[in-house]
């Protein structure tokens, strides 16, 4: 996970009649090209752009030249698409295709179709050639914008197939024949690479937008189902016996830690990711893996400070001759003499000549011409001094000189300090991927009517929420059932997507919380602790797993939510910071008084409180959110601390109004 994110390289295709060579005039390729460039859609790089005529053999040459010889990653080719006699870029395409992309050219027409019936009549055609991903779009800028946006989502994952990762793919593989179970086994051992994209193709499938309780086995609304579970990568039936009631343990293996235990296992095993190049005003909030330094000095030139006037010191005060003025982005031609001087702007260029900067406040006008246009002559007032109001070259920022420093995150000021310096991509620890799945038979869609025994699924929406708030890529992973082979499922897709996967519930000591056993027993997984000395979150699993994209790290939350918000705070924050590349991963703590006496508990308990502050206090007043069982979400609500409460002791039962303890800062101040 290490390596460093190969960009695309990628090629534009203008096919066009009327369009020549003049650049110019191809304003949907240009346009394509500032999507990449400056827009920076894509990870990737513009490395070829050109224009051919209507002619079926010119674009299967192109075409097929920039996929066997120059083996780019991606070809955009824009127009030709229409109904008119020489639109011929959808059967060119075809014809030198090896794979079809029927899905990608789906996307593209379904979401046009939306925005003009029009869409209707376009012929996009998308595939693949060897390793290049081949999309055809319609042939206006609008249209070709709109349809390359609406193929984003596919297209680096598609590109990643495509490209050589035959050892991503072979250790998938090697994963699944060692469990001897896959339903496909034999056609993997005798298909190899030949049948690599469509496993992936099928993997890539439950990405698409209808992809509700997939993972259900008789949910009556479920198509996808059965396809999934007939051809899918991930269908491995799980070997975990779930049906032993009578004789699941009665006390839980695992060691009860304490939380300071817990943190700590979880750092020890968390590893900062690799770099990738990002584009500055994409790189809010992300961490710099290398220095950053200034090619130029600041200022370029010698620069007023004051609006004023460029003398010459040495004249000494007094009256001078003015000639004409040095306004601020434009260099004034003639050189200051003796016995004259220039007015001067604030940011404006020193003129040659001159050594020093009068403010306007410390002169008067002698004499003016022309009504008032024209300053002839002026007094002096204070005696000048060489380099007075004057910002030599460099004096802000020195050619050479490192302007921000490796693991500093990259805030409004750091990214003004880029564009200063002009430094427009930046080399960044990438940020993990999360992957955020619930479990339950209960769990409804937030949009389905409740049915009997049901809930809607709530933890899902608030730690993606909250991941999404904290910047995180984070990938919906859905909801397993309670069951065995449904939880190795989900995780199975987690473990190919995501660096990281969050799940809650299924933890705990019922005969439906089945999660640690699918982990060892399925994936092989290190369970590094099953239970944490505290409250709410005592069920707090954590493990790593090897997986197709090498170590991920489960986190196994309870499933109430308030317990599965604590925990996400406790644990998961300060991993995903660390894995980014924050060199202060830690939590903020701070000193708040509580509101009320508090009754302790036996375990070290985390409370959800509200800051309050008055004006005669130094310290903020902790208002508690109300009752604190675990299930009551509405205790979240607002919360912007977890009081820090320590556990009760013989010699302390409570903590008094007006007492001080510690706060973890979880939300907005
Ligand atoms: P569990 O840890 O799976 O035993 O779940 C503990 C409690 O949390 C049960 O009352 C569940 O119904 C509830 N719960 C679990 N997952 C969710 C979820 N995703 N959204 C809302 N409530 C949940
Ligand atoms: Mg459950």
């Amino acid at each position: 996970m290490s390596e460093k994110l190969t960009t695309l390289s990628i090629g534009i295709l203008t096919v066009s009649d009327s369009c020549s060579e003049n650049r110019a005039e191809d304003r949907s390729g240009t346009n394509l090209c500032r999507l990449i460039r400056e827009e920076n859609l894509i990870n990737g790089s513009v490395a070829v752009k050109e224009i051919v005529s209507d002619d079926a053999d010119k674009i299967k040459n192109k075409l097929m030249d920039w996929s066997d010889v120059k083996k780019l990653n991606l070809i955009l080719t824009t127009g030709g698409t229409g109904f008119s006699q020489r639109d011929v870029t959808p059967e060119a395409t075809k014809a030198i295709l090896e794979k079809e992309a029927i899905g990608i050219t789906i996307a593209m027409i379904t979401q046009s179709l939306q925005v003009t019936k029009l869409a209707m009549l376009s012929r996009l055609v998308c595939g693949s050639r060897g390793q290049s991903l081949i999309i055809n779009l319609p042939g206006s800028v609008k249209g070709s914008e709109e349809c390359f946006r609406f193929a984003l989502p596919g297209i680096t994952h598609a590109v990643d197939l495509l490209k050589d990762n035959s050892s991503q793919i072979l250790q998938t593989h090697t994963h699944l024949q060692s469990k001897g179970v896959h339903q496909d086994t034999k056609q993997l051992k005798s298909g190899h690479h030949k049948n690599e994209h469509r496993y992936y193709g099928e993997n890539h499938h439950l990405y698409g937008d209808n992809q509700q309780g997939h993972h259900g086995h008789h949910d009556h609304h479920d198509h996808h189902e059965h396809h999934h579970h007939q051809h899918g990568l991930h269908h491995q039936q799980s070997e975990v016996d779930a049906t032993k009631v009578a004789h699941r343990p009665r006390e839980s293996p695992y060691p009860i830690i304490t939380v300071e235990e817990a943190v700590s296992t979880v750092i020890k095993h968390t590893h900062v990711l690799g770099t990738e190049e990002v584009f500055y005003k994409k790189s809010l909030g992300r961490y710099l893996a290398e220095d950053v330094t200034a090619k130029d000095p600041l200022p370029p030139f010698p620069a007023s400070i004051k609006d004023g006037y460029a003398v010459v010191a040495s004249d000494g005060e007094g009256n001078r001759l003015v000639t004409g003025d040095s306004t601020a982005g434009s260099v004034p031609a003639d050189s200051i003499k003796p016995g004259y001087c220039m007015r001067i702007n604030t940011g404006a260029p020193l003129p040659p000549g001159a050594d020093a900067v009068v403010q306007v406040e410390d002169t008067v006008l002698v004499r003016d011409a022309d009504d008032g246009r024209v300053e002839v002559e002026i007094k002096i007032m204070s005696l000048p001094k060489a380099g007075q109001d004057i910002r030599a070259v460099g004096s802000d920022i020195k050619a050479g000189q490192v302007v921000l420093s490796k693991g500093q995150c990259l805030g409004p000021s750091e990214l003004g300090i880029l564009a200063t310096v002009g430094v427009t991509h930046v080399t960044c620890y990438r940020l993990p991927i999360v992957g955020v799945m619930s479990t339950g038979n209960e769990l409804i869609e937030p949009d389905e009517p409740l049915r009997e025994g049901k809930i809607r699924d709530s933890n899902k929406t608030t730690l993606m929420t909250q991941l999404e708030e904290y910047g995180y890529p984070v990938v919906d992973l859905k909801v397993g059932k309670d069951t065995p082979t449904s939880l190795l499922t989900v995780l199975k897709i987690g473990l190919e997507k995501t660096d990281v996967i969050i799940s809650t519930g299924g933890v705990s000591m019922g005969e439906k919380d089945l999660l640690k056993s699918v982990l060892q027993t399925d994936l092989k997984a290190d369970i590094h602790f099953g239970r944490v000395f505290m409250k709410p979150g005592k069920p707090t699993t954590f493990a790593t797993i090897n997986g197709p994209r090498g170590k991920t790290l489960f986190f196994g939350l309870p499933g109430n939510p308030v317990s599965a918000v604590v925990t996400c705070n406790l644990y998961v924050i300060p991993t995903l910071r660390k894995m980014s590349g924050c060199p202060n991963y830690q939590r903020t703590l701070m000193n708040v008084k509580v509101e009320k006496d508090i009754q302790l508990d036996p375990r070290p308990e985390y409370h959800r409180a509200v800051l309050q502050w008055t004006d005669d206090d130094h310290l903020p007043t902790a208002l508690s959110t109300g009752n604190q069982i675990s299930s009551r979400l509405l205790s979240m609500s607002s919360s912007n601390v977890l009081l820090m409460l320590p556990p009760k002791s013989a010699q302390k039962h409570m903590v008094t109004k007006g007492e001080v303890v510690k706060a973890m800062v979880i939300g907005r101040l």
